[in-house]
């Protein structure tokens, strides 16, 4: 297809004033030569016949060019879901799966949870008929423990490989295994499938990057399909000077693209929720004090634990006259693409996670992107024509630059994988088949953290039941153990409450401008004893007010109530919504798995003594010069200002994050008597004599 007219087709962004029986057609219309348009559209019968001829396939391809949403399609139709089989697609990211298979079921005019669904950790949306199903990496290897010959699937898809997730690892060393399983029992019908006729199965690995050789050696020479890209010309920029504060700079360039750069969206890589949502603030802020003809820039937000309703608004067009500019993680790197950017602004970093088995630390920190993403950056701007890109800091810095990610499993705690594997049956950890192999070291910590979780027996074998049970909870196992402990210290509602507060990011909310303001407001739900005291009693209040008004019928009534609540109290609404969601998931999880949700009431003792007892590992202790050492790392670490337990300094705090800034710091924390480690494990703190 001529560059023109691609061009034209997505700079039309006339709003149709038709009926609505029209603009359904005409939209149908638009989806169809947006799909013929795609450089995958002529490749249909090549990548059918390759998929029909090998049983392992890797695709690699330019970001954009149509492989994600359309191959899927492309297999549908060729009858790879006769008989109720499906295609699965994994994803490293959750909002990637959910955005795309909403795509994908608007291309085939269905609704989602029909042929196309997406199943991602506390959200599924699939039922009986769909037959494809996008999902999380980590899901699919969820499902693997109920069904580990995954025998629902005619043909598993791993996306984004080059992306190299844990559980992305895991899944590639395991789907070799299950293929060769499944083509060992031919088309018979095997136990536990619920009589389920086993098929072969058919992997297909997707990447983006050009280097496929490690995967198809991987798959000892499985055969590399590439998909042409369609990429335009991109001018890149960098700073003369390093920039001392990116979200300053990033703020900055947006301002100067909008004031002097030709019409065209904006994409802006940032690191978490916190830091978007305070740039969409200061971008909104900055406007208001602008000549009314140039307040027209629209600040879109994109990140994982966005409700799904918004997520979907960074793709519709800006309204006419509008410029789009796209916060995002970097997640828009190469999972998903935003029709209509031409202008890239790279902060140069990532919020990545990093381990050190010997110090058994996990922390998340913000670090420099690789050559690679930095590079995959920029083309995000040369999608639909010629863009620009720009780069927060220093040519020189671009070529001091690793030249790409590390996979995670060799920097991530290898726990909950481990703990999966094992449920899987697969006992020889040390001898198991990775693409790259994570250290003997980190193997052999995690073995030792779950032992000391209990989930393992002395002889590294599952334990039963707990260790089960902490395989089947979709949680870190330190806070699956959380759950059964707290089951037995009768505050279960509890720590569902605050496992659920603790898997959402910010939940204060915290202006700038507005601080002291904010603190006051808050300070009825601050308890001396902590921070997670502090969180439950934030999520008990919005409870007890909604209760109070739970006459209200309509959904988006109580929402709207929640929302205004939330602002009163300076709590961040989307993170409460959040957890609020997760919260109900793995209840339904511990219930079905026959626990009896109580309560422990105001017993914050007995709580913290459950808290004490679930998290021993994560201990610090005060010392002489009022830092903390943590226990079982032996660092020496400080309580964040964000804490409730900043200016009291207890003796003796349990931790849930230690990050590393300007220096070590522990937050979400609960105070605790240092003596309750030896009593309620004392497997690991023996008293002294
Ligand atoms: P790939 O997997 O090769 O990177 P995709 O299949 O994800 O490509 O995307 C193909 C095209 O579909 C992209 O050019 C993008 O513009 C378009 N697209 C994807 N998702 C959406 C969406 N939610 N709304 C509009 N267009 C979309
Ligand atoms: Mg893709």
């Amino acid at each position: 297809m001529a560059q023109g007219e691609l061009k034209s087709s997505v700079l039309n962004r006339k709003r149709n004033p038709k009926s609505p029986v029209a603009s359904r057609s005409s939209k149908r219309q638009k989806i169809a030569e947006h799909r013929k348009s795609l450089p995958i559209a002529s490749e249909e019968e090549r990548l059918i016949e390759a998929v029909q001829k090998n049983d392992i396939l890797i695709i690699v391809g330019e970001t954009g060019s149509g492989k994600t949403t359309q191959l899927p399609q492309f297999l549908f139709n060729a009858g790879f879901c006769r008989e109720g089989k499906m295609v699965g697609i994994t994803q490293p990211r959750r909002i990637a799966a959910l955005t795309i298979a909403k795509r994908v079921a608007e291309e085939c005019d269905v609704r989602l949870g029909q042929k196309v669904g997406y199943s991602v950790r506390f959200d599924d949306t699939t039922s009986s008929s769909t037959r494809l199903k996008y999902m999380t990496d980590g899901f699919l290897l969820r499902e693997a423990l109920v069904d580990r010959l995954l025998s629902r699937y005619s043909v598993i898809i791993i996306d984004e490989a080059h992306e190299r997730t844990v559980h992305t690892d895991v899944l590639l060393a395991l789907l070799k295994k299950v293929q060769r399983e499944r083509s060992e029992i031919g088309g018979g019908v095997l136990r536990g499938c619920q009589g389920r006729k086993v098929s072969p199965l058919k992997l297909i690995i997707m990447s983006a990057s050009l280097d496929a050789r490690v995967f198809c050696d991987y798959y000892g020479g499985a055969k590399d399909f590439r998909v042409e890209g369609r990429q335009f010309d991109v001018d890149i920029f960098y700073t003369v000077h390093p920039e001392t504060d990116y979200v300053d700079a990033a703020l900055n360039t947006i301002f100067q693209i909008h004031s002097e750069e030709e019409e065209g969206d904006i994409l802006v890589f940032l690191t978490g929720q916190e830091e978007i949502e305070s740039v969409e603030r200061l971008v909104q802020e900055k406007l208001k004090h602008l000549p009314e003809d140039e307040r027209k820039l629209l600040p879109l937000a994109i990140f994982s634990a966005l409700p799904s309703e918004q997520q979907m608004r960074v793709f519709a067009p800006a309204p006419i006259g509008f410029r789009k500019v796209v916060l995002a993680t970097n997640i828009a790197e190469t999972s998903i693409t935003i029709p209509g950017i031409r202008y890239v602004v790279d902060s140069g970093v990532v919020k990545a996670r990093t381990y050190d088995p010997n110090k058994g630390m996990e922390t998340l920190d913000v670090v420099p992107v690789s050559k690679a993403q930095a590079i995959q950056r920029s083309g995000r701007a040369g999608r639909d024509g010629y863009g620009k890109s720009f780069h927060l800091y220093p040519e020189r810095d671009f070529w001091k630059l690793e030249d790409s990610t590390k996979p995670e499993i060799k920097r991530c705690n290898l726990s909950n994988v481990i703990l999966q594997l094992k449920a899987l049956g697969i006992d020889d950890i040390l001898g198991f088949d990775f693409i790259d192999k994570p250290s003997r070291s980190a193997i052999v910590k995690a073995l030792a953290e779950l032992h000391l979780l209990g989930a393992l027996t002395d002889d590294c074998k599952l334990a039963k039941p707990a260790g089960e049970q902490m395989a089947r909870l979709p949680l870190e196992p330190v806070y699956s153990r959380a759950l059964i402990l707290a089951n037995q210290f009768n505050c279960l509602e509890e720590m569902l409450i605050i496992v659920a507060m603790l898997s959402v990011e910010s939940i204060f909310y915290d202006p700038r401008q507005k601080r002291e303001e904010a603190r006051t407001s808050r300070n009825h739900f601050v308890s001396v004893e902590g921070d997670h005291l502090t969180y439950l009693s934030v999520y008990r209040e919005l409870d007890e007010f909604l209760e109070e008004r739970k006459a209200e019928k309509s959904e988006a009534k109580v929402e709207k109530i929640m929302r205004k609540w939330c602002k009163v109290n300076f709590v961040n609404s989307r993170s409460l919504k959040h957890a609020r969601d997760i919260y109900r998931q793995i209840r339904g999880n511990v219930e079905q798995m026959g626990f009896n949700v109580s309560s422990c009431g105001n017993d914050m003792l007995e709580y913290r003594r459950c808290i004490a007892a679930s998290f021993f590992l994560k201990a610090a202790q005060r010392q002489m010069d009022g830092t903390y050492r943590a226990l079982e790392s032996g660092e020496i670490v400080h309580i964040h200002p964000s804490s409730v337990l900043f200016r009291s300094k207890p003796e003796c705090v349990i931790f849930d994050e230690l990050m590393q800034t300007s220096q070590k710091y522990i937050n979400n924390l609960t105070r605790i008597d240092p003596l309750w480690l030896a009593e309620l494990a004392p497997h690991h703190y023996k008293t002294e004599e």
